[in-house]
């Protein structure tokens, strides 16, 4: 098997707090014997299980990497039993350039796993995450947001666990995140995932793992930042990893299985008619595509095949065939989910 060429100024095995950058060999133009900085942070005292928390898997998706950073400075070792790895901005280039993509290599990080260790800078990464951080893991957790297209309420995802203790291991953390929203998946999860996500490359190294969506539209809400933030640590608490905090009284979780998305079927103007919540039946108008351009041609609706509510709305007003405008879910259904 290809071993890693990435080498990290930070040991996993040291206690104490260490904070350095995984060295990415990239020769470029500029720079012929360079690397690309992938900042980590490693938290250790005591004992306990490790989790893996990262952000800037897309770069353009702004909660979680502050979040992320904000724990780095905030925890000191004295404060955490057992191990914390933090990854602020996974895909580090996608981060600095605020893209959900490299633009170095124009990769998208988020499907790339298992990667390759010899590949483009992203594919190397998503390596190093696959076959170096997951096996330290028990658990881990992924923090994505709506990016720059798409906005989202805080909504946790994740699988349903292949045996009764992952079941339950990961209804505690879906219990403890608190947020507003559960997406559960009703398929897929287990060692044998072929997954290019790094919910696949957890699974596939027997990890526990969630991912969550929190907000999006190439900004940062002030609420949704405080539910990730209150999550983490609610999550680090409830694992037996940050001993002294205090968790306030729980908001509750809607528990939903999605529908589907609705896409663009022409370029245009998107006029969303529903918001993040709205019920929605089947065949009602969700909205309307524009032809500014084109003043005499009527807009063209948008109709829901689904029933259930909005979960995730596109941002952007532009549309072309093919761009997703929403994401409907429902209630989970009981036999759906692990009980
Ligand atoms: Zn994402």
């Amino acid at each position: 098997m290809k071993t890693t060429l990435i080498t990290s100024e930070v040991g996993f095995e040291a206690t104490g707090k260490h904070a350095g950058y995984l060295r990415v060999p990239h020769s470029a133009h500029r720079s012929a014997y360079g690397w690309i900085p992938v900042p980590v942070v490693s938290i250790q005292n005591g004992s306990g299980p490790t989790l893996v928390i990262m952000a800037g898997n897309h770069g353009d998706e702004y909660e979680g990497q502050i979040a992320v950073s904000n724990l780095a400075r905030d925890l000191e070792a004295q404060d955490i039993r057992g191990r914390l790895i933090l990854l602020p901005t996974a895909n580090a280039p996608a981060a600095q350039a605020g893209l959900r993509t490299s633009p170095v290599d124009d990769g998208n990080l988020n499907r790339l796993f298992p990667g390759d260790a010899l590949g483009s800078p992203s594919e190397m990464i998503a390596h190093y995450i696959e076959t170096v951080l997951m096996p330290l893991a028990d658990y881990s957790i992924d923090l994505h947001s709506g990016g720059s297209s798409l906005f989202y309420p805080s909504t946790l995802l994740r699988g349903q666990g292949y045996s009764p203790e992952e079941s339950n291991a990961l209804q505690r953390q879906q219990e403890a995140f608190d947020l507003s929203y559960a997406w559960v998946f009703t398929s897929g999860g287990g060692r044998d995932s072929t997954a290019r996500t790094a919910m696949g490359a957890a699974n596939r190294n027997g990890v526990i793992n969630v991912m969550a969506e929190f907000g999006g539209s190439g900004g940062v809400t002030p609420e949704i930042l405080h539910r990730t933030e209150r999550g983490l640590r609610r999550v680090l608490h409830s694992l037996g990893m940050l001993p002294d905090y205090v968790p306030d009284p729980p908001h509750g979780t809607r528990e939903v299985n999605t529908q589907g998305s609705i896409y663009a079927y022409h370029a245009g103007l998107f006029e969303p008619s529903k918001s993040i919540g709205d019920a929605v039946a089947v065949n009602e108008v969700l909205g309307l595509i524009h032809h500014p351009g084109t003043p005499l041609q009527a807009p063209e609706q948008i109709n829901s095949p689904y029933a259930g509510f909005v979960l995730c709305k596109r941002a952007m007003a532009q549309v072309v065939r093919g761009d997703a405008v929403f994401q409907i879910a429902a209630d989970a259904q009981a036999d759906k989910v692990p009980q």
